[in-house]
């Protein structure tokens, strides 16, 4: 799930977890396992949900399906789920996970970025690849490809974030296309998606500086329009802003209480919330939590219409000498 660069994201308050949204303590028997470790036993549940739903990503397949069975898929593995599993279609760049009831299925001609999060403990694997029903577009895909895997080799303790944005950049508009430039890959953290590092699919003037030890999720978006995602305005993904507000509505506090047990900090979906919360405290909680930023919301993110978009993304450990894909 990318991150998107814009004024609002960068005034989103400091993500400081609270009573409710803090980590647990670590429990007798989890004592010896490393961040490391739980990195890459994170990493290797999402790579096996990613190679067992990927063929059942077809034409006449629901999204919502797809979304259900790669999320079931994660939990039956002993992994938690990082954030809902994204199917954006076409156009549509990230953000997009199922509603509570969704008739989207996929067309032929259609090119489908599927993006899954897993989480052991809070560390986190975040992955994507691309289905793409539409001959035409067969090299789009790959410039996206082919700009993660460049970016990849070049990284190390020390390498600059805005040497990756130029080699990218230059991948992408190599095969004739634009990188787009206001998603970005990111820093991963216990319990926090997008960390305070942002991995540019473009050059940008100054980067940030990888260290050992850290950990990234670094996607490359191509895409045949303007190189800019929109928001469409549907919001089907959330997660619980730190600061605590005081809920008259009895529905907003279960949909908070919910949330925090579960999710902590992590993105979560309305369809999750749906299966446990009716109908009417749903649409009505979630006015409410939204209006008073207890939730922040993730708009579905769009480049112009009839335009077409790419993905690739693997999560990785920054080593010694180099990097551990944990994805891959
Ligand atoms: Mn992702
Ligand atoms: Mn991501």
């Amino acid at each position: 799930m990318a991150k998107r660069d814009s004024p609002e994201e960068k005034q989103q308050p400091a993500e400081e977890a609270t009573e409710e949204t803090k980590p647990t303590e670590t429990t007798e028997g989890e004592k010896d396992v490393s961040p490391e470790e739980k990195y890459r036993q994170a990493g290797k549940i999402a790579k096996q949900v990613r190679e067992e739903i990927l063929p059942q990503i077809k034409i006449g397949a629901r999204a919502y399906d797809l979304c259900e069975a790669a999320e079931t898929r994660i939990l039956e593995l002993g992994g938690g789920i990082a954030f809902p599993t994204n199917i954006s279609i076409n156009e549509v760049a990230a953000h997009y996970s199922s509603p509570e009831q969704d008739d989207t299925t996929i067309q032929d001609g259609d090119i489908v970025k599927f993006d899954l999060g897993v989480h052991i403990d809070g560390y986190i694997a975040d992955t994507a690849r691309t289905v793409n029903f539409n001959p035409e577009l067969e090299k789009l895909v790959e410039a996206s490809q082919e700009a993660l895997n460049k970016a990849l080799v070049l990284i190390r303790p020390k390498t600059n974030s805005k040497d990756l944005g130029k080699i990218i950049e230059d991948t992408i508009k190599g095969y004739g296309y634009r990188p787009i430039r206001d998603l970005s890959g990111h820093q991963l953290d216990e319990y926090l998606l997008h960390g305070s590092k942002n991995l540019p699919n473009i050059a940008v003037p100054h980067g940030s500086i990888l260290e050992e030890g850290e950990a990234y999720a670094l996607e490359t978006f191509a895409t045949t329009g303007s190189g800019s995602v929109h928001e469409t305005g549907q919001h089907y993904i959330f997660s619980l802003n730190p600061t605590r507000t005081p809920l008259r509505n009895r529905g907003a506090r279960d949909i908070v209480r919910l949330v925090a047990k579960e999710f902590k900090t992590l993105p979560f979906s309305r369809r999750y919330i749906a299966k446990h919360i009716p109908k009417l405290s749903l649409a009505l909680g979630l006015r409410e939590l939204t209006t008073k930023n207890v939730f922040r919301q993730y708009s579905v993110l769009a480049d112009i219409k009839g335009s077409r978009v790419a993905q690739t993304e693997h999560t990785f450990l920054v080593t010694k000498d180099g990097i551990e894909i944990t994805t891959k």
